[in-house]
């Protein structure tokens, strides 16, 4: 992962990955991939039902699950309705 950057460090990285991205899909799409129904969804796996971690505690008494602890957190990519593990 990336080191700790200023806000506008963060935001030029940000702005690199979009356009390597935008790039790759590209190519892919150039190598006859059809990509025209692509989906790029953000993708986390709150902890357990059962679990009384800080997060969790605090996601039950405020009764709502978003606070719940992330057990996993990242992105997940989609063609045509085939559901892929994230690379
Ligand atoms: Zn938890």
């Amino acid at each position: 992962m990336f080191k700790l950057k200023s806000p506008s460090q963060q935001e030029q990285i940000l702005a690199l990955a979009m356009r390597q991205i935008e790039k790759l899909l590209k190519e892919m799409q150039n190598e006859g991939k059809d990509l025209s129904r692509l989906k790029l969804k953000k993708f986390q796996k709150t902890h357990h039902i059962d679990c009384n971690c800080k997060l969790c505690e605090v996601a039950k008494t405020k009764n709502d699950p978003r606070l719940r602890g992330l057990s996993e957190d990242g992105f997940k990519v989609y063609v045509n309705g085939d559901k892929k593990s994230p690379q």
